[in-house]
């Protein structure tokens, strides 16, 4: 018992840094999910031990105030959440809240990750806004939330009234700010926290900040649920946010809050979790709350995507263009089901803005289908080390070429790391499709054959590729067979494989209608591939250069003269959707969204990535998230599949 009691100490000691690195400086050394691993540690001993600790963090909201601020004194104390840690813990809870009205229904929200405010208005007018603090005074941010956009300053309301919400920052602010920061933010509950707890108010103004309401503290008109009152929320100007569900069920609560994480990526504003609440309002006076959350409300969390690890290298990796970029080598650690050993770190400017060392601790996040990405420091030790710049190529150690924050190698035709990473993408699944070419064999062939061109390829023979080690007969067989039929090629296909800079399945694809043939790409002038609606400057700039290199010419000619025949085929069976602009969103019941995009793109159509007013339509499927919502809010029209199918295709 006595060894419980101790770690319990330490655990306590523990929470104590986390939470005034966290809500007091802003600035935290680990990250939610590690501090929630300790916080739940310490619940499961007091549980276990049956006792809490004088000043355990299991009892108190919040953390320190900062002195800077005015404090304010809370008229009613202000709670955290109770959180579940699994549906069968929420479906318990359900339990308890039907003894009190065995009908009861749920209301569902989003949790927003934000820093919780309380806004008082009187006689209509905007009077002050606190932050929650420690739940019984909190910082007088008046001055800053005026600057919040979404926070009204006059309401219909005459009387006093005392509303709850996020501050939030979103994440298109998010990235703006990021791109001229001199030290970026972690994450947006960062940079809303340090925003509005910023003594000057125009630091505040620069983030574009946002407030979501969520609750109604005091207000003399009483109401039912808390559907009324959202209802009332938003009839007096404030942002509700677009989602709000009632359930009865844990089956229906269960099925929402899964849709909502699949599709919380794609959300403007990052949110946590999902918030469970008993949805009328009488009973919850009578259920009642503990020293730290209302017992009539749950959040369940969604799993993390955020942790920090040891930065233990970084390797400087050579891509096909010769770009020399650091990938970070990290203490392999747990996340979002995967373990995580590799992260981007873009460039050199990246690492110093970020601040981060060889052996110090690094925040990471990882969502769904991201590479995991370097956020910034956590925590810096005596043996951090500064990462250098390289100097020298990794892979053929010839001196390196920095342009702004890149860094390139330009021995082109000598540096094997290069001419592998080159050749791999040219024999790739959308290029020329060769199967049983990995990078590692590409690399066995540029060590063992003298593979260096493109056109090598087209020169083995069998004999070759069964003298290598782990070539079988079969496996030579089909590799030779995928060369010989790669050499009728599409004409797009052709153009992504040659590896021209920024010159992706879609650029390639665009030139390859325009022009329709090699011989015509090769002569277009700069003004003509411009033209191309979605090329911009730079890439019909790096198409141009491409052809006039003397060695690209000589490559494209071997590539010919060993019978590699591009051709554009015309894959339009019709014009009837020539001029019309597609968004295709959600889970569609029989089509994949690739097949969709095919049949548009062969009736002269066209589909772009998100809605806007030039949007002709948009096809939604099951599981639609924000690109229905913008289409709603610009009144572009939306079809089902059948309903396209029907109005365009089958007629
Ligand atoms: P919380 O942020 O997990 O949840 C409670 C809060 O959610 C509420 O106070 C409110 O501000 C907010 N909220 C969002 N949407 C809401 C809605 N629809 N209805 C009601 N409330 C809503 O709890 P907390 O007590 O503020 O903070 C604890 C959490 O903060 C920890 O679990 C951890 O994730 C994080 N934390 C991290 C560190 C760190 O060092 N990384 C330190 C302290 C706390």
């Amino acid at each position: 018992m006595n060894d419980k009691i101790k770690l319990m100490k330490e655990l306590i000691e523990k929470i104590d840094l986390y939470n005034y690195h966290y809500y007091t400086l802003d600035a935290p050394i680990v990250s939610d999910k590690e501090y929630d691993e300790v916080y739940y540690k310490l619940v499961d001993l007091e549980n276990e031990t049956n006792t809490i600790l004088p000043n355990s963090p299991t009892q108190r909201v919040g953390g320190e105030i900062l002195t800077q601020f005015t404090k304010r004194k809370h008229q009613y104390k202000l709670y955290s959440l109770m959180k579940v840690r699994s549906f069968e813990d929420l479906n318990k809870w359900l339990e308890e809240m039907r003894e009190f009205d065995k009908d009861t229904d749920f209301a569902l929200e989003y949790k927003f990750d934000g820093l919780q405010l309380v806004l008082e208005y009187d006689k209509g007018e905007f009077v002050c806004a606190t932050t929650r603090g420690n739940g019984e005074i909190g910082e007088d941010v008046t001055a800053q939330v005026r600057t919040i956009a979404s926070v009204p300053l006059t309401i219909s309301y005459q009387h006093k009234l005392l509303v709850q919400g996020e501050g939030m920052m979103t994440k298109k602010a998010f990235e703006i700010y990021n791109r001229k920061a001199e030290v970026p933010l972690k994450n947006t509950r960062n940079g809303v926290a340090g925003a509005i707890r910023n003594l000057d108010p125009k630091e505040t103004a620069k983030r574009k900040l946002d407030f979501f309401c969520y609750s109604i503290i005091f207000c003399e008109k009483k109401f039912k649920t808390q559907e009324e009152m959202n209802k009332f929320l938003k009839e007096n100007g404030f942002n509700v946010g677009d989602y709000f569900k009632v359930c009865h069920t844990l089956e229906e609560l269960v099925e929402n809050i899964e849709t909502v994480g699949r599709k919380k990526n794609e959300f403007q504003v990052d949110i946590d979790g999902m918030v469970i609440k008993v949805n009328d309002v009488s009973p919850r006076e009578e259920i009642g709350f503990t020293n730290k959350f209302p017992k009539w409300a749950r959040a369940f969390k969604f799993e993390a995507e955020e942790t920090s690890t040891i930065l233990e290298d970084v390797l400087w990796q050579v891509g096909r263009s010769g770009k020399v970029s650091p990938i970070a080598v990290l203490e392999p650690v747990e996340l979002a089901g995967a373990t995580i050993s590799r992260a981007t770190l873009n460039n050199i400017e990246d690492i110093r803005k970020k601040n981060v060392y060889l052996k110090s601790r690094v925040f990471i996040r990882r969502s769904n289908e991201v590479i995991p990405e370097v956020l910034g420091l956590a925590e810096k030790y005596e043996d951090s080390q500064i990462i250098e710049e390289p100097q020298f190529c990794p892979c053929c150690n010839s001196k390196l070429i920095k342009k702004g924050p890149l860094i390139f190698c330009k021995n082109h035709d000598g540096c094997k790391e290069q001419i592998v990473a080159r050749l791999t993408h040219f024999v790739s699944r959308n290029a020329f499709d060769i199967v049983g070419l990995s990078e590692k064999t590409i690399s066995q062939f540029y060590d063992e054959l003298g593979l260096r061109h493109f056109s090598d390829l087209y020169t083995l023979t069998k004999d070759q590729l069964v003298g290598l080690e782990k070539f079988k007969d079969k496996k030579a067989e089909n590799v030779l067979s995928a060369l010989e039929k790669s050499k009728h090629i599409d004409l797009s296909r052709f153009l992504l494989g040659l590896g021209i800079s920024e010159v992706g399945e879609k650029t390639a694809k665009d030139l390859a209608k325009k022009f329709k043939s090699l011989n015509a790409i090769k002569s277009a002038t700069f003004d003509e591939i411009l033209v191309i609606e979605d090329i911009g400057e730079i890439i019909a700039q790096n198409i141009v250069d491409f052809f006039k290199d003397d060695d690209n010419l000589d490559e494209i000619e071997r590539l010919l003269s060993v019978g590699v025949a591009p051709r554009y085929e015309n894959t339009l069976v019709s014009n009837k959707l020539e001029g019309l602009s597609f968004v295709l969103t959600g889970t569609l019941p029989n089509m994949q969204r690739s097949e969709m995009t095919k049949l548009i793109e062969s009736h002269g159509g066209k589909t772009t990535s998100s809605v806007s007013k030039l949007t002709s339509f948009v096809v939604a499927g099951e599981d639609a998230g924000s690109k229905l919502e913008k289409a709603k809010s610009l009144n572009i029209p939306i079809l089902s599949e059948e309903e396209f199918l029907t109005k365009f295709i089958d007629n």
